[in-house]
């Protein structure tokens, strides 16, 4: 199928690029009422299409290739955003993460909006509490944020980013990464943010999600 070979395509990226390493990350995309998840235990580095595991929107099992263990939270991610979403990408990725670590974070806007980039494909971010990896609180937690956002961050843990297609979510991962990385550039500089006005132009010309 072309589009778990794109999956496979997308996962050595970042795998390449540093976004992923050691057996951590997990992507997911959803066709008609299947999810197929990246499989557990193993690395984003270089995953056959007949590694990725397909499952039901219950989690049963639909092929031999065991899901990632943090299937349960795409599941409740895609239940609550419904139609909106049809991939999902999970990172610990290195910024993202040291985000998720700030004591103080402001969690109604924890970046600030120094480039329209940011405006267009990643805001609004939740930012969710910590729960165990894999559990239901977890994914509980993250199916709550996901009614209302496609870019959730999970504190001391890592990125949750939603797309309407796959390169959607890849590309607001990338720039959530990215502006992240800037934050920590530019901490302790005086920053000239977007105004009010300029952000309000930004949703008005592009639209927010
Ligand atoms: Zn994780």
């Amino acid at each position: 199928m072309l589009e778990l070979e794109r999956l496979c395509e997308v996962c050595s990226s970042f795998f390449a690029r540093g976004y992923a390493f050691g057996s951590t990350g997990n992507i997911s995309i959803r066709i008609g009422d299947e999810v197929w998840i990246t499989p557990t235990g193993g690395s984003l580095r270089k995953l056959a299409p007949t590694a990725i595991a397909c499952i039901d929107m219950q989690g049963g099992a639909r092929n031999e290739a065991k899901a990632s263990k943090e299937y349960p939270f795409h599941l409740a991610a895609y239940q609550s955003a419904g139609a909106k979403a049809n991939a999902i990408v999970h990172l610990h990725s290195t910024y993202a993460v040291a985000l998720s670590c700030l004591d103080g974070l402001d969690e109604h806007q924890p970046l600030p909006v120094v480039t329209p980039y940011y405006l267009m494909r990643v805001a609004p971010v939740a930012v969710v509490p910590y729960f165990r990896p894999g559990s239901t609180e977890l994914a509980g937690a993250i199916g709550e944020a996901a009614r209302g956002h496609n870019t959730i961050l999970l504190r001391n843990h890592g990125l949750v980013c939603l797309g309407s297609s796959l390169e959607e979510a890849v590309d607001r991962t990338e720039e959530f990464e990215e502006t992240a990385k800037l934050y920590f550039l530019l901490r302790g500089e005086k920053l000239r943010c977007l105004t009010a006005d300029q952000q309000a132009e930004i949703g008005r010309v592009f639209g927010r999600k």
